[in-house]
């Protein structure tokens, strides 16, 4: 479609992966006039790599995607064929909810879901240019065709494509991804406006002929019977659930990969840029992990109509025909046919020490960065970032409250924050080890803690933001009737609780902190709380569990700030810290950091981590004090 008419836009957002779908959503849910410009209009809400949303930390984010309206989870819902909360025997801070995905029903649901967006334009093209007023300011986006449409602000959610080099082998093509041209005509224009550029890379498992595994011999591993949706607006499976395989690399597996290794892309020399450690390629557990005689591989199916099979553990670049000879080594897998080999991929993505907590670069009013582009890995991390470069890409564009998130309300603040001050030095992804308040920021909490707050500055919808009041009004009278109820010592003792008989009253609320306290019992000392629905009894129970340890861990965090200015001597051991991973012990070994506030800002740090260190300071500090 060419733009004859209408050659003027609030907010424009280049790129239609997860990151661009988001964004352009949210600054049209804003009231934005926006246009989503993408090199291929079916190409929005593609998955790259796994067809998997969530899990630790990423369905986190997805769920407060969700508390402020976003497309993920819905879309996500729309196409779950298996469900799975993680950690589910652990407690729900670290639980986090996870589907495997039907590739083309998701890509459909977040297709549809921007289609019916009002506000929203898209357009297929790519745009090779930006154009500045006094080299401060945005003021228009140039496409390959020509057309020039002015805007107020930009939000650039490019990916993997900027530069993009793929790899198999020794064999290098120029792409964004298998099947799409890279972007490399913006890539030029943009070293010019914005700084510090670097190189990433991030790899992909050989697709599988579903037909060709031999699932008889395979172990399977089915959903949850009592699956937790991704969108806090729905309550079950929309389609039908399926099993995935399990098997393992072997021995035979590894030698071949052995033998090969100076033929991968990664291990061969042909790739500068940095990939993520925590999501190894098969070349880089069998160096890494040498001892290990076999690794874990699922096989997830890709839909309920595609016989095409996503081995899960596998990724690599190395040739085709090695991919082939190690694949075919694996139980069940010994006549699979490849579909798409595995590849690497590199690309540049810019330093996000440039940007704002809004997301938009420090030195260009109205340019916003969301992303892959800003070092990060991972659809849920793209897809959060972009909800929140959109949102405040149309409160500049109209003058509006900004989207500010911190990391106390949120692992989205959290992400931002380690970004604009820490800048990555590998790709980004989330985990809940990075949030300090992880009590309180719950994958079951995000819609209390967002969208509130999201309806306030017109991102959330009435639909939603009725939904959460009328869960909101059920809370409360539950919350009422279990701390209205007070319940002796004697009761609870009769209930299985142990308890001192002295104890006094307490109300039921207080007593849920009690662990030997059944939910059968409660609601026998309580009769009138059984009548409410499962989900409000369990969101009441998981929030007083936690309610106790709120503001011990806010203390904790801001005694923690406080000692930031504590000095490091610069013979100290981290190998003596029992409880440090090795890459941390390695990471502060090699750069020495001489205080907790430097030690605070080395990338990867985690607030288990700087406890640690911090408690071996003071140990210390008492040996000398007392040696003296
Ligand atoms: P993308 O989804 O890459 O979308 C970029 C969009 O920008 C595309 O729509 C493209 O058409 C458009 N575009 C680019 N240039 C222009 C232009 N000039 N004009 C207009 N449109 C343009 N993540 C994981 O968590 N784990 C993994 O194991 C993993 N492996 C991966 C393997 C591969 C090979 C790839 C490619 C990605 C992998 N990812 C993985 C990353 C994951 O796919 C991305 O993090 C996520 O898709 C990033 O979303 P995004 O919106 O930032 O960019």
């Amino acid at each position: 479609m060419r733009l004859f008419h209408v050659k003027h836009f609030d907010v424009a957002v280049i790129g239609g992966g997860h990151a661009g779908a988001e964004a352009a959503a949210a600054a049209a849910r804003r009231g934005a006039r926006t246009v989503l410009i993408t090199m291929k209009r079916a190409g929005i809400g593609v998955m790259s790599c796994n067809p998997a949303i969530g899990g630790l930390g990423k369905g986190h984010l997805v769920r407060e995607i969700d508390a402020l309206d976003g497309v993920m989870a819905r879309a996500g819902d729309r196409a779950g064929i298996q469900y799975r909360l993680l950690n589910r025997r652990k407690g729900p801070a670290v639980q986090g909810p996870r589907i495997q995905a039907d590739r083309r029903l998701y890509r459909d649901a977040v297709q549809e879901t921007l289609t019916a967006q009002p506000n929203l334009t898209i357009l297929e093209g790519e745009v090779v240019d930006v154009e500045l007023r006094d080299g401060a300011r945005i003021e228009a986006v140039v496409l390959a065709d020509g057309s020039r449409i002015s805007v107020a602000a930009v939000v650039l959610t490019t990916g993997t494509f900027l530069n993009g080099v793929i790899h198999v082998g020794d064999r290098r093509a120029v792409g964004g991804r298998v099947g799409d041209a890279a972007s490399q005509r913006l890539a030029a224009r943009l070293a010019e406006v914005t700084l510090g550029r670097g190189r990433l890379k991030t790899g992909t498992p050989p697709r599988l002929d579903g037909a060709t595994i031999d699932w008889s011999v395979l172990d399977s591993q089915a959903g949850d019977e009592d699956p937790v949706m991704l969108s806090f607006l729905n309550r079950k499976p929309q389609i039908s659930q399926v099993a995935c395989g399990i098997t393992h690399t072997n021995e035979a597996t590894h030698a071949i990969v052995r033998a090969n290794l100076s033929r991968s892309a990664m291990y061969g020399g042909h790739i500068e840029g940095v990939g993520p450690r925590y999501c190894p390629s098969i070349e880089d557990k069998v160096v890494r992990f040498a001892e290990k005689t076999g690794h874990q591989v699922f096989l997830e199916p890709e839909g309920l109509d595609d016989g095409t099979v996503y081995p899960n553990g596998i990724s690599t670049s190395l040739p085709v025909e090695v991919q082939t000879d190690y694949v075919r080594t694996i139980r069940g897998l010994e006549a699979a046919v490849i579909l798409q080999p595995g590849y690497a991929i590199e690309y540049d993505f810019y330093d996000p020490r440039g940007l704002t907590l809004a997301l938009e670069l420090r030195n260009l009013s109205g340019f916003f960065m969301a992303g892959q582009i800003n070092g990060t890995t991972g659809y849920e991390e793209a897809a959060a970032q972009g909800l929140l470069a959109g949102a405040n890409a149309a409160a500049l564009a109209l003058g509006l409250e900004v989207l500010s998130v911190s990391r106390t309300n949120s692992y989205l603040g959290v992400m931002v924050d380690d970004l604009v001050s820490r800048g990555v030095s590998e790709p980004y992804r989330m985990f809940t080890s990075r949030a300090e308040f992880r009590l309180s920021l719950r994958a079951d909490n995000a819609d209390q803690r967002l969208t509130e707050f999201g309806g306030q500055l017109g991102l959330v919808g009435p639909v939603r933001l009725s939904a959460f009041r009328d869960k909101m009004a059920n809370l409360t009278a539950a919350r009422e009737v279990l701390s209205t109820a007070r319940l002796s010592a004697s009761a609870l003792t009769a209930a299985g609780v142990s308890i001192s008989p002295d104890a006094g009253k307490r109300s039921a609320l207080q007593a849920l902190v009690f662990p030997d306290l059944t939910r059968a019992a409660l609601e026998a000392l309580v009769p009138e709380f059984a009548g409410f629905d499962a989900a409000t009894k369990d969101q009441v129970c998981n929030d007083a569990v936690y309610a106790p340890y709120l503001d011990r861990q806010k203390g904790e965090a801001e005694a923690l700030r406080r000692e930031e200015a504590a000095e490091i001597p610069y013979d100290f051991d981290y190998m003596a810290l029992s409880g440090l991973s090795n890459e941390l012990t390695a990471k502060l070994t090699r750069l020495a950091p001489r205080s907790l506030a430097q030690a605070v800002r080395i990338e990867g740090m985690t607030p288990a981590a700087l406890t640690l260190i911090l408690a071996h300071l003071r140990r210390s500090d008492r040996q000398r004090r007392g040696e003296a």
